[in-house]
Parts: C-alpha cells; sequence; structure tokens
C-alpha cells in the first residue's frame, strides 16, 4: 500500500514537472518574441547599440547558452549606459532655435564671414553659453539692420523702403541701448533679438502675414518662454519657406499695403539708383534698366512712387528669370553632353565585340584554310593517279578560295558599317565642339561682366579680391615690395546734390579713367565700391608709391572737368601702405584706410602714407 502511494506520488510529480517544463518553454518563446519586438523598437538609436541588438537578435535564433547570452546583454548595458551619460551631457535645447535662426537668416555677402564665426560658436556651446550667444547674434542682425553710418542715423535698406520710421527706431534704440549698457536683461535682449530679425524677414519674405503676427507677439510677450515659442514658430515658417515663384507678386502686394513716408523718398531713390548699378544686368536688358534709372533720377511726385517701386521690383524679377533661363539652358547642354558621351560609348562598345567577332571569325578561316591545306598534302601523299590527284586538288582549292570570298565579303561589310558609325561619330563630335566654343564664349563674357564695374568699365571689387590674393602670395614667394593705395573721391555727395547722379556718374567714369591710364602694367586698379578705388603696385616701396599716388592726384585736381557747360572741382584723398613682413591684407587695408581717413582729417585733396601715422 505505501508502495503504490509513493508510486502515486512520484507519477504526480512527474506530471507537474513535466507540465512545469512546458510552461517554461512557453514563457522562453514569449520572452524570445518580446526580446525581438523590443530589440526592433530600439534600433535606430545609435550604430553601436544597432550591432549589438543584431547580435543579441541573432544569439537568440541560434539558440546559445546562458553566458554567451549574458555576454551580450551586458555589451548592451555599456552601451546604453553610456549613452545616457551622453543625453546627460551639456543640453543646447535654448540655442538651437537660435542657431537655427542665423544659419536661415538671409544675409548680405559682407555679414557671411561674422555669420560663420558665429555659427562655429554655436556648435561649441551649450545653454549655459545662451546670453553670450544671444548678444553676438544680436550684433550680427544689427550689423545688417542698422548702417554704422551714425553720422547720417540711416537705417538699413529695407527698413527704409517698407517701414515706418519709427517703428525702426525704437527696434534699433531698445537694443542698442541693450547692447551699450551691457545689463543682464535678457527678457528685453531675446526680444529686441527677435523683433529685429523679424523686421528684417517680414519685407523678403511675407508668407501670408504670418511673420507680421508673430512680430505683434513678440513686442506684446512678457516671457523668456513666449519669446522662445516665437522662436519655434519662426524657424517653422522659416522651414516651410520654399524659393517662391511668386516673389513679384508678394512683393507688389507688399508695396500696395505700405505707407512711404515722404521724405525718406530721396533716400529711397538713390538707394534704387545704387542696387541697380550694383546689378549684373544681361545686355538685352541693360536698356531697361538705363531707363528706369533716368525714371528714379527725374521721379518727384509722390504719387507715382507705388507704381515705381513695383517697376523695379519687375525688371529685378525679369532679371532673375533670365539668369535663371541661361542655367537651364546651360543645363539643357550639359545633358546633351552627357547624352553624345552615352552614344560614343555604345558605339566603342560595338566595335569592340565586331572586333571580338572579326577575331573569332579569322580563327575559324584560320582552321578550315589549315584543315583543307592538310587534306591535300594527304591527297598528295597517298595519290596513286595523277588525274585524280588533280581533281582532289582541284576541289579543294575551291573550297578555299571560297573560304576566303566570303571571309572577305564579311570583313567588308564589318568595314563598311564601322566607318558609317565613325562618320556619323565625326559629325556629332563637330557639332559638339562648335556648341562647346560657343558656350565658352559665353562663359569668358559672363565672366568679365562679373570681373568688371558697369559704370566705369574698370575691373571691380571681385577682380581685385582675387588679384590681391595673387599679389600678396608673389609677395611672399618673391619679398618684392607690395603698396597698397585706397582713393576716396573728396565731397562728392555735394557734386550729386548739386548737379545730379548723371554729373556724379560721369565724375566717377573720368576718375577712373584718369587713373588706369596713368599706372603701369603691373599695378592694378579697381573700384571697390561707391566713389572709392583701390590700387595695387608691386615692386613699388612707400615713398615712391607717395610720389606717384600724389602726381595722380594733382591730374585729377587740374583735369578741368566740365559739366554742361558748368566747370566741376574735382579733388580725390588717397591713403598709402605697403605690405611688411607677416602682414596680411587687412591690416595693411585697415592702415591704408586710417591714412585716407587722416587726409580727410587734415583737409582733404591730399595723400597719406600709413608710416605718418602716430599709432
Ligand atoms: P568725403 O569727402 O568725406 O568722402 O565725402 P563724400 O561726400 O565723398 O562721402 P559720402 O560717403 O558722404 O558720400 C559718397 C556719395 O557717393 C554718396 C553716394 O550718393 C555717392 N555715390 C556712390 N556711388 C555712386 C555712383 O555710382 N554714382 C553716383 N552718381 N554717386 C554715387
Ligand atoms: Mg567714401
Ligand atoms: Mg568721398
Amino acid at each position: 500500500m505505501e508502495l503504490e502511494q509513493w508510486k502515486q506520488k512520484y507519477y504526480d510529480q512527474l506530471d507537474s514537472l513535466e507540465k512545469k517544463e512546458q510552461d517554461w518553454e512557453k514563457l522562453e518563446t514569449t520572452l524570445k518574441r518580446t526580446i525581438g519586438r523590443l530589440s526592433l523598437a530600439a534600433e535606430g538609436q545609435h550604430a553601436t547599440l544597432d550591432r549589438h541588438i543584431n547580435d543579441l537578435r541573432t544569439a537568440i535564433k541560434n539558440n546559445i547558452n546562458r553566458q554567451r547570452l549574458e555576454a551580450v546583454v551586458d555589451d548592451i548595458s555599456r552601451v546604453l549606459s553610456k549613452l545616457e551619460d551622453k543625453q546627460n551631457g551639456p543640453k543646447r535645447d535654448s540655442i538651437k532655435t537660435l542657431e537655427l535662426l542665423i544659419e536661415k537668416l538671409s544675409l548680405p555677402d559682407s555679414a557671411e564671414k561674422s555669420r560663420i564665426k558665429l555659427l562655429k560658436k554655436f556648435a561649441n556651446s551649450d545653454d549655459t553659453n545662451r546670453d553670450s550667444l544671444l548678444k553676438d547674434s544680436l550684433k550680427l542682425i544689427l550689423s545688417v539692420i542698422v548702417t554704422d553710418d551714425t553720422k547720417n542715423e540711416k537705417t538699413g535698406i529695407i527698413d527704409r523702403l517698407f517701414h515706418s520710421k519709427n517703428t525702426s527706431e525704437e527696434t534699433n534704440n531698445s537694443v542698442t541701448s541693450n547692447l551699450s549698457t551691457d545689463t543682464d536683461e535678457q527678457l528685453s535682449i531675446y526680444k529686441s533679438c527677435l523683433i529685429g530679425l523679424l523686421n528684417k524677414l517680414d519685407n523678403s519674405d511675407s508668407p501670408n502675414g504670418k511673420l507680421s503676427a508673430l512680430k505683434i507677439s513678440a513686442r506684446d510677450a512678457k516671457q523668456k518662454r513666449e519669446l522662445e515659442n516665437l522662436s519655434d514658430q519662426l524657424s517653422n515658417i522659416l522651414r516651410e519657406k520654399t524659393d517662391s515663384t511668386n516673389t513679384f507678386v508678394e512683393i507688389s502686394e507688399t508695396i500696395e499695403k505700405v505707407d512711404i513716408d515722404p521724405s525718406l523718398q530721396p533716400s529711397i531713390q538713390e538707394l534704387l539708383i545704387r542696387l541697380l548699378e550694383q546689378l549684373i544686368v544681361p545686355s538685352d536688358l541693360q536698356d531697361e534698366a538705363d531707363k528706369m534709372k533716368h525714371r528714379l533720377e527725374q521721379e518727384t511726385d509722390p504719387g507715382n512712387w507705388k507704381q515705381l517701386l513695383k517697376d523695379v521690383a519687375l525688371l529685378i524679377n525679369s532679371i532673375r528669370s533670365r539668369m535663371q533661363q541661361e542655367k537651364h539652358e546651360f543645363e539643357d547642354f550639359l545633358q546633351q553632353v552627357t547624352d553624345r558621351l552615352k552614344a560614343m560609348d555604345h558605339f566603342l562598345q560595338n566595335e569592340t565585340s565586331n572586333l571580338q567577332l572579326a577575331k573569332t571569325q579569322g580563327k575559324d578561316f584560320d582552321k578550315e584554310v589549315k584543315l583543307n591545306v592538310d587534306e591535300i598534302r594527304q591527297d598528295i601523299n597517298q595519290a596513286t593517279e595523277l588525274s585524280s590527284l588533280k581533281q582532289n586538288v582541284s576541289t579543294k582549292l575551291d573550297t578555299i578560295s571560297g573560304h576566303i570570298k566570303l571571309y572577305r565579303e564579311s570583313e567588308n561589310e564589318r568595314y563598311q558599317e564601322s566607318q558609317k558609325e565613325v562618320d556619323t561619330m565625326h559629325t556629332k563630335m563637330l557639332a559638339l565642339e562648335s556648341e562647346a566654343e560657343q558656350l565658352k564664349k559665353v562663359v569668358i563674357e559672363k565672366n568679365k561682366q562679373a570681373m568688371f564695374d558697369a559704370l566705369t568699365g574698370i575691373p571691380n571689387r571681385l577682380s581685385y579680391e582675387k588679384k590681391s590674393a595673387e599679389e600678396i602670395a608673389r609677395w611672399k614667394r618673391f619679398s618684392n615690395p607690395l603698396s597698397l593705395a585706397i582713393w576716396d573721391i573728396d565731397l562728392f555727395k555735394k557734386v550729386n546734390d548739386t548737379y545730379g547722379h548723371k554729373a556724379g556718374d560721369k565724375v566717377l567714369k573720368t576718375v577712373a579713367q584718369l587713373l588706369i591710364k596713368s599706372i603701369r602694367e603691373t599695378d592694378f586698379l579697381a573700384r571697390y565700391g561707391g566713389e572709392e578705388f583701390v590700387m595695387l603696385l608691386p615692386g613699388t616701396k612707400q615713398e615712391e608709391t607717395l610720389r606717384l599716388v600724389n602726381k595722380l592726384r594733382q591730374q585729377i585736381e587740374t583735369c578741368g572737368f566740365h559739366y554742361h557747360g558748368d566747370s566741376v572741382k574735382i579733388t580725390i584723398s588717397c591713403g598709402v601702405s605697403s605690405f611688411n613682413e607677416n602682414d596680411t591684407l587687412a591690416q595693411v587695408f585697415e592702415r591704408a584706410d586710417k591714412a585716407l581717413y587722416k587726409a580727410k582729417d587734415n583737409g582733404r585733396n591730399q595723400c597719406v602714407v600709413s608710416s605718418c601715422l602716430s599709432d
């Protein structure tokens, strides 16, 4: 009986063990599936983590033992804790928005260097540097919005065009005072920064008035959090913004909406004229651009201003679309070149396979001939009778000549075909060459246009930048003297104001011609901008340069310039500096510029060398 009981107990235990084992198996399958799914969800966070997750999956699939599995899990834990450390590292949430704004801001080329410098600073900073980054960003934006010409208290071009004076002054003043007092009022700095930025953007881009709405909210904001929120909205708008083809329509609408302060009209007029002069105008639009300049010079009726602004926008739009058209033409041509190259490649491939075919056919032909010759030799050896031998040899010779004929024919056919292809390729190549030649001419012409100043015909600032780099490289290599002179026409604004822009333009042309024809072939002259010129004089020391520039200055003073019968007195001032060991262009330029200011301070119509400056 007792035995029976023990037996029963043993069977029960066995049953329960079996059940447990099944349960464990089920649990294991579920666990494996869960790990598989979780690992899929965790993928894509980090490359190293992905690799370990993959190991884990393979380990589970291959049913590896517990120890190995534990090692894989250990690896994953290690990577995860490293990742966690990283995530808990320096935070960049707040500065990221600002960084994006600075990145997206459309700035003039002159501010590009500062932008790059600032973005580098962003890259090496985190949220703890936010205040300093805010200040730097603000400075950059201000340098674009507010011209530093405090003499005339000018505001930025776009502000002047489209904003009432008060708004921009309000913004700029609050911003500047924050900067100068350097207080800790982050809210006000942030606010001014955002409003300044919105002021700048609102003119170039008005996506359904979204920016204006943001501006109002920014002005009313009481907390930094609100401003951060607005910054986020702004970056979203900027991100959404695509290169709209409706720019002109938008500009037109904007112009229609704004009130132009009549007292600003003369400045707007001048700015637009300057703008047209700076543009590289395609030759067929040059007439239109000249007419527009003339209209801008003549227009005095405030009633016509909006139309005039629209017409300028329309002209700029035409210039832009003409440039786009040219770009498309270039793209089409490149496509043609690609197609032709493909055709050539195809042809060469064909030729290669033809050659291959010819080779095999040639080999077959050889074999056939050899076989027939061998047979003939055999016939001769075995011949007992001359007549049958003759018969056999002649049949074999017929076969050989048949092979030769066939081979010749197929060779001939191949040659003809290949010749035809060569001819077609040749024609195509000739067409391509002539198109390339034409294109080369266009490119040369465009490059020339881009390197020369349209008004005076002498090299422009871009040329100067290229040339100065070349001259400095030469100076470093050969250590010959190199001098730089900056010229600025005296009281030129007065010439414009008294005799009009046309007279001013004529003065610029005359001065440019006088200067360029008097310098040596190795010297270089460029219009640096406005009424300023810059000269590079390789092989000329400072004192010698001073003598030369003084001679030129006197020539200009005594040139006897006349406009519509009136004698117009023209004088010019000049600052000179030479390259010393280890100098950079920026240092020499700054010294020459200081010398020029000294010349102006001393009463104008004179040349000053930087060595005379006290510091
Ligand atoms: P300073 O002797 O101190 O140099 O006085 P300035 O009047 O020559 O200098 P300012 O910078 O006050 O004025 C320069 C003027 O040059 C302002 C602008 O109207 C004029 N200007 C710049 N570019 C051109 C141009 O292409 N054509 C004409 N006509 N005028 C120009
Ligand atoms: Mg000047
Ligand atoms: Mg001047």
